[in-house]
């Protein structure tokens, strides 16, 4: 076993530790709680080093290097589109994820619609929220046009929304934010919280996340991206 393979089975180890300490804290199950071991920027044998430790949800945040990391694994890998959605690349995504945290739009989700419609497939679609409505650019809806946008998807079949994601901003009170938006979300009906990552993923777990999206804590810090 090579020595990047030790180091990334021991910070694993490490974050299942800690996620088993937060969810029995809470009452709550292991098994009630994803986690999708963030690979974005790093190798595939990274990936393939998860994958031989047992992790079968990656999240990645570009459609290029997602399409190509996914053919590399087996097809039991399920793969977490979780970056800002760009109109012209999302047939592609929509042919390597299983999953995409980061719908903010209803004209992304129109076009998902389609392409999901034409091939007969269906995806998990979370929404993205941002509580800093001031900053956009960052990508997601502010919590009080929730209700109007999962009205918008009724419409659609393919397109039909399961829960909500969330980055909080850097100076939030982690524990306050959370529970702000799992709230709002389960007035909505919806019941997957993609919330916590390597620096708030046990607030995120006492405040009911069922999906967790760490990255540093597991692979280390990140080289940054071609
Ligand atoms: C990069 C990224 C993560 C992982 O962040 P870490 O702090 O490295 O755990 C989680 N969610 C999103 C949306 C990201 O872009």
């Amino acid at each position: 076993m090579s020595a990047r393979h030790e180091e990334i089975r021991e910070n694993l180890e490490a974050v299942q530790q800690r996620i088993l300490a937060a969810a029995t804290a809470a009452g709550r199950g292991v098994d009630e709680i994803t986690l999708i071991a963030v690979s974005k920027f790093f190798p595939i044998e990274d990936a393939q080093s998860l994958y031989e430790l047992g992790i079968r949800d990656f999240g990645e945040n570009r459609d290029d290097e997602g399409a190509s990391k996914s053919v590399l694994l087996p097809t039991d890998a399920r793969w977490h589109f979780q970056g800002q959605i760009q109109s012209r690349k999302i047939s592609s995504i929509m042919g390597w994820a299983d999953s995409i945290h980061s719908l903010d739009s209803l004209e992304h989700a129109a076009k998902c619609e389609r392409a999901l419609i034409e091939w007969g497939e269906n995806r998990e679609f979370f929404i993205q929220i941002n509580l800093e409505p001031q900053r956009r650019d960052r990508g997601g809806i502010a919590l009080d046009e929730l209700p109007q946008f999962l009205q918008s998807t009724e419409k659609f079949s393919q397109v039909r929304p399961v829960g909500v994601m969330a980055v909080l901003p850097i100076a939030a009170d982690p524990r306050h934010s959370f529970e702000t938006i799992a709230t709002a979300a389960s007035r909505c009906g919806l019941s997957k919280l993609s919330l916590g990552m390597s620096g708030d993923f046990e607030e995120a777990i006492a405040s009911g996340a069922t999906h967790i999206r760490v990255g540093s804590s597991i692979l280390g810090s990140r080289p940054t991206p071609a």
